[in-house]
């Protein structure tokens, strides 16, 4: 489903680019099948393990990536921002790309990112909040490279998939909703271990009539910068962007992931949902409670009614912390640099009443980009501990208590009794002791990444035991 404000907001932002471009969009506009991403990526990038630890090391800090194999610390989310609302995202041990575009075209190297650098993250999932240029430009040769899937509403998988080309085969893409979906619709899809993934569809940004039931929208013009010629455009990037601009938007999708005692949302556009959809505030609202949001402040209402839809977002959702995006020069002449929106932001943040206004780390270009120990967050897990109770008749029930998702198997022992093993979530088996008074029931608990460590309780006697 196209929003109502998206095409002309579409159209517009080409039409900005092919002033921009000038000659070259003429050129390469319809260059087609050949333009994929910002070229294509190389999938030995993907292959290479030091680059992998290396690379890592970078994104999410040495400190949190074992040095010996790359995993990343599962208690730990860390967000690495690579652009626009894009990021690199490090939660429960799983590395996943938020959108995958890194900017360039009107200029290049001013995000100090490759294509062959996320490759090299080896992220397992790629998800997608929508699928203008801005976001989603990369994702298919990157999904191509890495075998990661990708993961958006039915139309976001149709047109990447459909771009890939020559011999490589169109990567795997989930589909989070059915075409057509409506704005509000909401899945909670298995995507990865441990972490509860909760997709909503909502609207993109677009310019309505300026709303007359607040007092004023402070306008948002962006200031002209210098970044583009501090980093000028190499060809190459100029006419890859330019074969990306019509790319269509295929719906919006907001997430929200729960890990441990936290709870974070990411959305890569924040749309006029006053004017479109005022029932999505009641969803967004029943997605609390939010620790953390990362959300899109640029968009097009900024010209008629400032910052207001961010802001609604954020009075819906209440996060703790607000961490805005999107507001970077990732077009320039088009964009200007966050550090121009910051009065704004904190004017139309004002609206809300101090005791419910969230704090804000304002992350900002270029300081922040790929700068891990911005967007660290620590994460609770409830330690894995083994319990026991009588059963009665000699039978000791023992069960693993606490956050399971990264055990694997647990086998478990007692003294005169047979040991038994569980591989399957919550890890419980009943042992049938025989003989000594006094025993103790061990666990040996093994994790996805081949550990394994043991926990002891006492055991109680639990009466007689049937005859055999
Ligand atoms: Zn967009
Ligand atoms: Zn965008």
């Amino acid at each position: 489903m196209m929003p109502a404000m998206a095409r002309p907001a579409a159209t517009a932002i080409v039409a900005a680019f092919a002033v921009l471009f000038g000659a070259a969009a003429g050129a390469s506009a319809h260059g087609g099948r050949g333009l994929v991403g910002g070229g294509a990526v190389a999938s030995a990038a993907a292959a290479d393990d030091a680059a992998m630890v290396r690379t890592r090391s970078r994104y999410f800090g040495a400190a949190n990536v074992d040095q010996r194999t790359g995993a990343v610390r599962r208690d730990r989310v860390i967000f690495s921002w690579f652009g626009v609302a894009n990021f690199a995202l490090a939660i429960r041990g799983h590395v996943v790309l938020l959108d995958a575009w890194i900017p360039r075209g009107a200029f290049s190297g001013y995000v100090p990112a490759t294509t062959d650098e996320l490759a090299a993250l080896r992220p397992e999932l790629i998800l997608i909040g929508h699928a203008h240029f801005d976001h989603a430009a990369d994702a298919t040769p990157l999904a191509v490279a890495t075998g990661a899937p990708l993961a958006g509403t039915a139309e976001h998988c149709a047109d990447l998939r459909a771009r890939a080309s020559g011999p490589a085969l169109p990567p795997r893409c989930i589909e989070l909703f059915g075409r057509d979906a409506p704005r509000g619709s909401q899945a909670t899809p298995q995507l990865l271990r441990g972490v509860e993934v909760t997709a909503l569809k909502h609207l993109h940004s677009g310019a309505t009539r300026p709303d007359r039931s607040e007092p004023y929208h402070v306008p948002v013009i962006p200031l002209p910068t210098t970044t583009s010629l501090e980093h000028p455009p190499t060809p190459s990037d100029m006419i890859a962007v330019v074969g990306h601009l019509p790319d269509a938007e295929g719906g919006n999708v907001l997430y929200r992931f729960r890990v441990g005692d936290l709870s974070l949302v990411w959305h890569d556009t924040s749309g006029p949902a006053a004017d479109y959809a005022p029932g999505l505030f009641d969803k967004l609202r029943a997605l609390r409670s939010v620790d953390v949001q990362l959300g899109a402040i640029q968009g097009f209402n900024q010209f008629t009614n400032g910052m207001r839809d961010p802001r609604q977002y954020i009075e819906a959702l209440a996060p703790r912390l607000f961490v805005p995006t999107h507001h970077d020069d990732w077009a320039p002449g088009v964009t200007t640099r966050a550090v121009n929106y910051r009065s704004y932001f904190y004017d139309e943040l004002a609206k809300i009443p101090a005791e419910r206004r969230p704090q804000v780390r304002f992350i900002a270009d270029p300081e922040d980009y790929v700068r891990p120990d911005a967007l660290t967050f620590p994460v609770r897990l409830e330690p894995v501990q083994l319990v026991r109770r009588c059963a009665g008749r000699g039978r000791l029930r023992v069960r693993l208590v606490g956050d399971v998702a990264d055990v694997v198997a647990a086998r478990f022992r007692l003294p005169g009794a047979r040991a038994r093993r569980d591989a399957v979530a919550p890890f419980a088996v009943t042992l049938v002791r025989r003989g000594a008074a006094r025993a103790r029931v061990v666990a040996t608990v093994t994790d996805v990444d081949g550990n394994a460590r043991t926990l002891t309780r006492s055991a109680p006697r639990c009466g007689r035991a049937a005859p055999r």
